[in-house]
């Protein structure tokens, strides 16, 4: 597991702002553009934050505590030159019943590399000073929105126009573009529309010949376990008010297939990259790609791959004498349903989403019996708390980039925090609902908190969207705590000794983990062991390396739809910066010699 939040610093400030406050009693507009202006010592609180997206350090940054905060708001500003605060409308936040601050938006502009304008947006966040005299910064966010004259990449219009249409003449078939992209999902969707928005060059290359493979390819019962309003592509909502608020693969899918038309995404369906190499002296990517029987030369400056890493790959566990079993041994790669074994006994290996949804799916089907085995304590959060807390940031009044910049741009540890408070308080409101689960024999894992979950593992929890109550009933009967010793003729054998029988095994033990197993299959082993690869929070609280490239004009993206949505767009305007000759310092790389990968080190 990478470095998690044991030793980040930071934490909510107290409710000290009255339910009756009037924010008109103080003027927040002119404190807000004083303390920007000349950031002091004295104008913020000890603990302060500062989380910072490209605008002022070039990078994806959080900084903890007054003292550095001053020394690197002083020390960026000679460089950036931040300049014409304007102070938005004031309001109170309520993250948590025991936390409150006022937050006042603003927007300013920086002076970017090579003396590009830098749009920028950010949010103050002032708590009362301890004495009660006045008030004091306690939290501060900052985003490079865009570079001026150079499109926004929330902005979707220069897609419209017939200039920017990127589709190749048919039959060319040697193709220059800026950014190749590849793997067709929620990743690559996301940083196609926000390239086209940009104008940047790119070809989306997908292997499958039909959009949405990545979720209806999986098992029937596979639906998303995020709101619907959360998992919109980048611009609007992809989906309709009517849809379930936990979308069905087929509606995933619908939506992605109605965005590459909507936002006239490049997409190279049914095509397959034979061979992907650093260009030769230059920087750059000369890939050969195989398409209709033909064959595709694309040479790309940047290269991105999207192909699903970490969360895509099913990784199962190598059992000894899986030959000698007379019964079907499946995994997630290849299970669909189990309506052929109706009547028959299945056992499930795994505790997490996976292993619930295929438990679920036995039990629809008519197994005569169902066991889950469940190696260690399992994280289990209800679908209400998760749709409570979602739901109150992403909902049909709060436009989709709105709700992105209120919770994408807090600090990790304070977003954490608050979800912390609310899980915590519904754990012990519903205490029986564990307590049921562990009189069955399941193990919960009551301490887990589902943000650093998703953030650290993303997956080897389960958002209970019903199946719980099939193993309290008994209807899923649980094995925990013994291992599997490997399979016997009609099953499976326990280091205990004990023999469960079974006529269907399927492995849900999640996915390979690291991304640059999957890469390599591209790029090559050589590439794809050099690829930087976060090993956790720095002590301020932020993955190292956070949407930087993870080699010489190589890029990885992937994650939840709301990530995706959100990094791809810093993604795109790093590449952006680059493309015009004023890249962040990050992408400096020097011209190597030929053939070589050579990464800047940062
Ligand atoms: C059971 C389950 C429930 C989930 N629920 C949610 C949820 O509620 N919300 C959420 O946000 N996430 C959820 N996820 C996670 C989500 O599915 C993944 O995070 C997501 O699919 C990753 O998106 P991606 O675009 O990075 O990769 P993928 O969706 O895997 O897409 C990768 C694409 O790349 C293509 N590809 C791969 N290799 C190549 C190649 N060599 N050449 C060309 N194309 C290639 C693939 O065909 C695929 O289309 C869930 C996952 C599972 C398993």
């Amino acid at each position: 597991m990478p470095r998690g939040f044991d030793n980040v610093l930071g934490s909510l400030p107290p409710d000290a702002i009255p339910q009756d406050f009037d924010l008109s009693t103080v003027p927040f507009l002119d404190l807000t553009e004083e303390v920007l202006n000349n950031f002091s010592r004295s104008s913020a609180d000890d603990g302060c934050l500062w989380r910072d997206f490209l605008c002022m350090t070039g990078q994806i940054k959080t900084f903890y505590g007054v003292d550095k905060i001053k020394e690197k708001w002083a020390g960026y500003s000679q460089e950036k030159l931040p300049r014409y605060f304007q102070a938005g409308e004031p309001e109170i936040s309520r993250p948590a019943p025991s936390s409150s601050w006022i937050d006042v938006p603003f927007a300013f502009v920086t002076r970017q590399e090579g003396g590009l304008v830098g749009n920028c947006s950010g949010t103050i966040s002032f708590v009362p000073s301890h004495d009660g005299t006045g008030w004091k910064v306690w939290m501060l966010r900052t985003v490079l929105e865009n570079f001026e004259g150079c499109g926004h990449p929330d902005d979707p219009s220069p897609i419209f126009s017939t200039a920017n249409s990127f589709s190749s003449p048919p039959g060319q078939l040697e193709h220059r573009v800026s950014v190749l992209i590849i793997g067709g999902g929620q990743a690559g969707l996301s940083l196609s529309g926000r390239l086209g928005a940009l104008s940047i060059p790119y070809i989306l290359l997908e292997k499958e010949s039909e959009i949405g493979k990545s979720w209806t390819g999986k098992y029937d019962g596979v639906r998303q376990h995020t709101i619907r309003e959360m998992n919109n592509l980048p611009f609007d909502r992809t989906y309709k008010p009517s849809d379930p608020m936990l979308l069905p693969a087929k509606l995933v899918a619908e939506g992605f297939q109605n965005y590459v038309k909507k936002y006239r995404i490049n997409i190279w369906l049914a095509a397959e990259v034979e061979k992907c190499l650093p260009s030769n002296g230059e920087i750059g990517w000369e890939v050969n790609v195989r398409k209709g029987g033909k064959s595709y030369v694309i040479k790309a400056r940047h290269l991105v791959l999207s192909m699903g890493a970490s969360l895509s790959v099913p990784n199962p566990p190598k059992v000894p004498n899986a030959d000698s079993f007379k019964g079907d041994i499946l995994d997630l790669g290849n299970f669909k349903n189990s309506s052929s074994w109706r009547g028959k006994k299945g056992i499930v290996v795994g505790s997490a989403t996976g292993g619930h949804d295929v438990a679920q799916d036995m039990l629809d089907n008519g197994l005569a019996s169902i066991t889950m085995i469940q190696r260690n304590k399992t994280p289990i959060f209800p679908i209400e708390w998760v749709v409570k807390g979602q739901s109150s940031l992403y909902n049909l009044q709060t436009p989709p980039e709105v709700a992105d910049r209120r919770v994408d741009t807090q600090p990790l540890k304070i977003s954490r925090e608050a979800q912390r408070i609310h899980f915590n308080a519904a754990k012990e409101a519903e205490k029986e609902r564990f307590d049921a689960l562990e009189g069955v024999g399941f193990r919960v894992d009551r301490d887990a908190n589902l943000n650093d979950w998703i953030l650290f593992r993303g997956g080897g929890y389960y958002i209970d969207v019903g199946t719980s109550a099939r193993i309290v009933s008994g209807e899923i009967k649980v094995k925990s705590g013994d291992p599997v010793k490997g399979f016997v003729e009609n099953g499976l054998e326990f280091e205990s000794g004990d023999i469960m029988e079974a006529d269907l095994v399927v492995f849900a033990t999640g996915y390979q983990r690291d991304p640059r197993i999957q890469a390599a299959t591209v790029v090559g082993k050589e590439i794809a062991k050099s690829m930087r690869t976060s090993r956790g929070l720095d002590k301020d609280g932020e993955f190292d390396g956070n949407m930087m490239p993870v080699g010489k004009a190589l890029w990885l993206l992937g994650g939840a739809v709301s990530q995706a949505r959100w990094n791809s767009r810093f993604i795109a305007l790093q590449i952006q910066a680059e493309l015009m000759g004023n890249p962040f310092p990050q992408c400096r790389w020097e011209e190597s010699e030929a053939g070589r990968v050579k990464i800047t080190k940062l």
